[in-house]
This record gives C-alpha cells, structure tokens and sequence, in this order.
C-alpha cells in the first residue's frame, strides 16, 4: 500500500515537471550543487516572478488535488499532503527574503513588492478554501481517536488553526472582508520597513573639522575617515549605521553633535517627509483591531496571545509589571548617580538628555571598572571569536565546522560551512555574514534558506544563515568586535543551533518554528557562555600579541555587566508596554503621540524631547512578526537565566545537561507544546529569580 502511494506521488511529480519543463528557469528546478544550495552566482532579479507564478500554478494544483481527493479525509491524505504542498513557493520566497534583507536593489525591491501580494493570496486561497476546510476539520473533529504521535498532533492543531484563524467559519462577506485587510496590512508592513531603511541610508554627516572628533577612537575615525573616502569626500563621514552611530554616541566630546546624530536616528520616518510611518503605523493598528475582531477576538493581542506560551494579555501586563517593580526603582537610582557623576565633569544641566546618557556612561563605566569597548576589543578578532563559538559548540553537542568556499553566496564578505555532527553526520549548511554594505539591514538575524524535515523516509537538512553588522576590517586592523557584538554573534547562532540540529517529519513544527516566546531561549542561553571565564580563555587573544585576556579583564567584564541593568530593563519593558498599548487596546483615535506618552516608561528617566519617535521605526512590531510579542525578550530571558542556572549547578559543560537542552529543546523545534519541552529539560517550570538575581535588580534590603 505504501510502496503504492510512493509510486503514484513519484508519477504526479514527474508529470508536473514534464508539464512545465519549457517555462523553468534556474529557481524553479532543484538545484545540482553542492548539497542543493542556492547558486547565488546564477539567479537575476528577473527569475523570480516567472519562478514564482509557475511554482504558485503548482501549488494550486497540489491544492485541488488534496480538496478533491474522492477518498475519505484522514491525517496523511490531507494533513501532511497539505504541509509537503507548495514547496517550491516556500524555496523561492526565502531565496528572495534573505537577499532583500541582505543584499537588496531596487530591482530586488521591485520583486518583493510585487511577490509580496500573491504570496498573501495564495496563503488566503489555502486558508479560505472551504473544501480543504472541512476535510481538515473532519480530522481535527476524531483527532482523539486517531492515536497521532505528540508532534503530529501538534501539526494538526497548526493546520486547524491556520484555517480557523484566518476566518474559515466566517460567511463570505466577512472572508471577502478579511482578504482585504491582509492584503493591505501586507502592503503596509514593507512600506514601513522600505521607509526605515530609506532614512537610514539618506543621512550622513560629513566632518571636516578634526576638533569635531575629539573623544573618539582611532577606530570610530579611521572608520569614518575610509567612509569619506569612499563617498569622494574630504574629511570624516559618520552614518545611522549601528557600527558608526552607536561609537558616536558612545565617546563624542561634542554634545551638539550627539545631539545632531540621535535625533536624526530617533526622528527615523517621523519627520512628516514621504518616508514617514506615522499614518502607516496608524492605519496598520485599526486594521489589526478590526481583523481580531472579525475573527471573534476582543483584541488584536487577545488573537496573538491565544497562540504564546503567555497565552492572556493579563500574564503579559502582570509579567511586564511585576520585573518593573524591581527594575524602575534601581533605574532611577542609576540616572541619580550618572547624573551627579556628569557634574562632577562639569555638565551644566539638572537632567541628563538622552544623548548624554550612553557618553556619561561610557565614561562612569571606564572609571568604576577601567574597563571599555577600546581596551576589550583587541581581544575580539573575529576570526577568533567565531572559533571559539565552534569549539564551545562542540564540546556541548560534538557539531564540526568546515569552510566550503564551492558554495555560492550572495556576496563575497560570506563564508559559507558544512556542519557535521559527532559521527560525521551532515547537520546543516550554515552561512555567516558578518559586515555592514549598503542594501543590507541593520541589527542582527537569523534565517533559513532551507529548513528540516523528512518526506517519504527522505530526511531534507537546513540550510542556515546568520547575519550580523560587524566593522569591516580596515587596511590597518582586522574586524574586531565589542563585547556586546561577540554576544550578538553567539545569540545568532543559538538560533542558528535550534534551526540546525532539528530533528523533526514536519517543516512547520521543526526548528525555529516555534511560539514566539520561545524562540529565544537557544539564543540567549548561548550568550551566558560568553561571560564565563573558562570560555573567554579558549577564544579571548590579543590579536596583535596572542596575550589570553587576563582574569582581571574577565572579573571587570562580569562586575561591569549588570552596569545600568535597571535603565537598559526600563528600555525593553517600556518597548514592550509601547507595543502592548498598541495592540492590546482598541485604537479609539491613538496617535505615536499619545502611545509613546502612555506607555514608554523611559519619559520617566530623561526630559521630553519633540518628535522623538519609537514607533515610527519600531520595525520588530510593524514590519516583523513581533506584534503584541515584544515582552517575549524579557520572557526568554526568564527562561535562559533559569536554564543555565542548571548548566552553571553541574558544570557548563556538562554533557548530560547539553544532553537534556538538545534533546528537549533543540532538536524539538515546536513537536510539543513550549511549556511542556522545557519542563522535560528543566525538571519544573520556570522560575524568575535567576533572571533577577542574574541582572542585579533583586536588591535585599
Ligand atoms: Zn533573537
């Protein structure tokens, strides 16, 4: 019977690609390369409409197929024929997301603007296809007879719900409704990040006067001195980039040029220019209101929530509530002795302005532990932080890493490698960006251009991307990261890991496909690692003399962490209360205005400055899957504090404990429900006192 079916489907996929050979071009084929990776060297802008239709067409068919099936609906005929149909669309749409977010033009930009829309019909046509419908309900409706395993359970229950979600027991009208708003929501989400990005790459601030550089690095001018350079300038340039606006920020003497430089970074498309989000914003959260409410939910939070392992607007208030009673206060004590301690440098004023802050700090900090980015990053070549990543990560679960220069990217600054697991399995194909070009966003992510699965006993491993903005290196010194950036480096991979060492039958419930406040736990359990001695010793090396970092450097590095622990929590709460108002409210005429006024608890730190905006460049909640899901940072941290509280009980490197974190967490992707995995790893539920105690804010009286 098996064997029979295996033959059938070999027959429709062969027939579809007789029926389509003519029109293929290079995305739509399987890839012949090195273990079918993307031939970035091949594929033009062009390719990926025609791709694209042509693999939708498919789809479609795929789709019919599964509705009109004469046989009876069961799990295998309907439910996981759903999740192996349009796998050429998904191929596609990663290929074309991960160069928009890396290594975009416009002609890139032109694909996702257009693509962008059909992919939303489609996934609408798939979730508003009655047919298709009632045959998933009629298996959800005997789902307790059916005797699935937990993980395809849960791919029932995410199929269900997809349907259910997006509308399937509404009338028509009210589908015909709810097409619209996704398409429109659709369209406002890449007009804000188009926007984003646009302000950020229109504003530079050219220096010609050397005096205006004071307090700067050698590295900050050199860097800015090269960016001149390259614009055809005299001079110094300094842009919002994060490796150029953050050291400004940092250690410039000039206030009015901080000042310059921050609010040109905070009034990001709020400046009332044809770049600004404000009205998108708004309209973005009246149609998310609406659509909760069309689907029968009170808010938009109350239908995101429904999906979260903190699954009520009231765990998140109470959450987001209960860390601020202990963050505020010892914020507010913090600003006192910044604020005192400025005097004593002369500042004229009562109050710190929000461009003072990180300039006074980065002073206090220097003279309290005699400890900066300047004195710590010799020791952060990249090169060897990223072994030193490796070797951690092969001591805890025994993965290798081999370069593979046969494998196209999608510019030359990637390298791309081959991971292989103890017994010289292959686990994954990882790409590591690490530098700053135009075109490529800023911060940091993580992505796939494949994930894992397994189909017809066939087992399809990820392919992995970590992206991060890093200081190129220059004619005089290698790429040399902050303490923070080798942090952001090992909290990529942590994602990087959960995507690689899945496990899982289905896409859709492996890797990091997992509720949103869960998924950076792997990441941020990662970033404990840095801050252990033993493992700053395997990687920490003067890159000009080899000298390992001296352990009075690793005991200022852990004093100096909790340095301003309560303003840096004030500022992640007061984003996540930002974003709950938003979202957990019904609109009634809310403006960035307003909102930010209400909920951004960091008015109470500074003076109110005009046009600051968080909002209008809050790219997380209204371009990215963060919506009502902000608080999740801080929730994870719970978690990973929690988590590595019982690496650090038996040893870091304890092989059981890596054990437990791969076999529970990692390779489980979202087989199971979050709350239940992680009680398998941890023996309980979590409990938030690590996390407090880890960040200095439970004070005892
Ligand atoms: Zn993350």
């Amino acid at each position: 019977m098996k064997l029979f079916l295996i033959v059938i489907t070999l027959a429709l996929h062969l027939a579809t690609f007789a029926q389509t050979t003519e029109k293929v071009n290079i995305l739509y084929k399987e890839f012949s390369t090195p273990f079918g990776t993307v031939p970035f060297d091949k594929i033009s802008p062009e390719d990926f409409m025609p791709a694209m239709q042509q693999a939708m067409k498919d789809g479609r068919l795929e789709i019919e197929k599964i509705s009109n099936n004469p046989a009876k609906p069961n799990f295998n005929n309907t439910v996981v024929a759903l999740e192996q149909s349009g796998r050429a669309i998904t191929r596609i749409s990663k290929i074309l997301f991960n160069l928009n977010s890396a290594e975009t033009n416009p002609a890139i930009q032109k694909n996702v603007r257009e693509i962008s829309p059909l992919l939303t019909e489609y996934s609408n046509d798939i979730a508003l296809n009655e047919k298709l419908f009632l045959r998933i309900k009629s298996v959800w409706n005997k789902k307790d007879r059916l005797k699935l395993d937990t993980e395809s359970y849960m791919l029932l229950d995410k199929s269900y719900k997809r349907f259910t979600r997006n509308g399937a027991n509404l009338t028509k009208d009210k589908k015909d409704q709810l097409r619209g708003i996704n398409k429109e929501l659709s369209d406002l989400s890449i007009r804000f990040s188009e926007n984003v990005l646009n302000e950020t790459n229109e504003y530079s601030k050219h220096i010609t006067d050397e005096k205006d550089l004071s307090g700067l690095p050698v590295f900050v001018k050199e860097a800015a001195s090269a960016a001149a350079k390259k614009a055809g300038k005299i001079g110094w340039l300094f842009t919002l980039q994060a490796p150029s606006y953050s050291p400004f920020m940092q250690y410039a003497d000039n206030r009015d040029l901080r000042k310059e430089l921050f609010i040109a970074f905070n009034t990001r498309s709020a400046k009332g220019n044809k770049n600004d989000n404000k009205a998108i914003i708004e309209r973005t959260v009246q149609l998310r209101f609406e659509k909760a409410q069309l689907l029968g939910y009170d808010t938009w939070a109350d239908y995101i929530l429904e999906e979260r392992m903190a699954n009520t607007k009231k765990i998140v208030y109470d959450f987001l509530d209960d860390v601020k009673k202990y963050a505020e206060p010892v914020a507010l004590k913090e600003m006192a002795e910044l604020t005192a301690y400025a005097k004593t440098l002369g500042f004229p004023e009562d109050s710190l302005q929000r461009w003072d802050a990180t300039y006074y700090s980065e002073k206090l900090k220097k003279e309290k532990f005699a400890i900066n980015d300047e004195i710590l990053k010799p020791y952060f070549k990249l090169e060897n932080v990223l072994n030193g990543l490796f070797e951690v990560t092969n001591r805890l679960y025994g993965l290798t890493f081999n370069k593979n220069s046969t494998i196209k990217t999608w510019h030359e600054d990637v390298v791309a490698y081959e991971v292989h697991d103890a017994t010289g399995k292959l686990m994954a194909i990882w790409y590591g960006d690490y530098f700053p070009r135009p075109g490529k966003r800023a911060g940091a992510w993580n992505n796939t251009l494949q994930s894992q699965w397994v189909e017809n006993g066939k087992e399809v491993r990820p392919h992995v991307v970590n992206v991060c903005n890093f200081s190129k290196p220059t004619e005089t010194k290698p790429s040399l990261l902050t303490f923070f950036e080798v942090e952001t480096l090992f909290h990529e991979f942590g994602h990087a890991l959960h995507d690689m060492l899945a496990q899982g039958k289905y896409s859709s419930v492996s890797g990091t496909s997992v509720a949103w406040d869960f998924v950076e736990l792997p990441s941020q359990l990662m970033e404990n690692f840095v801050s252990e001695k033993e493992v700053l010793k395997m990687f920490a090396k003067h890159y000009e003399t080899g000298e390992i970092i001296p352990d009075e450097l690793i005991n200022k590095i852990k004093e100096s962490a909790n340095f301003m622990a309560g303003v840096g929590t004030v500022r992640q709460l007061g984003l996540g209360l930002i974003d709950m108002s938003w979202h957990a409210n019904k609109p009634m005429g809310k403006t960035v205005t307003t909102v930010e006024k209400e909920a951004d608890i960091t008015h109470r730190l500074y003076p109110e400055i005009e046009g600051f905006s968080v909002s209008t460049a809050f790219s997380h909640i209204f371009a990215g899957g963060y919506s009502a899901g902000y608080y999740s940072y801080k929730w994870s941290e719970v978690l990973d504090a929690d988590a590595f509280d019982l690496f650090k009980e038996k040893g870091i490197f304890n092989k059981d404990v890596a054990l437990a974190f791969r076999n529970n967490v990692l390779s489980k992707g979202g087989s199971d429900k979050p709350m239940e995995l992680y009680k398998k790893f941890r023996g309980r539920e979590p409990r938030t006192d690590a996390m407090l105690k880890r960040s200095g804010l439970l004070i005892t009286p």
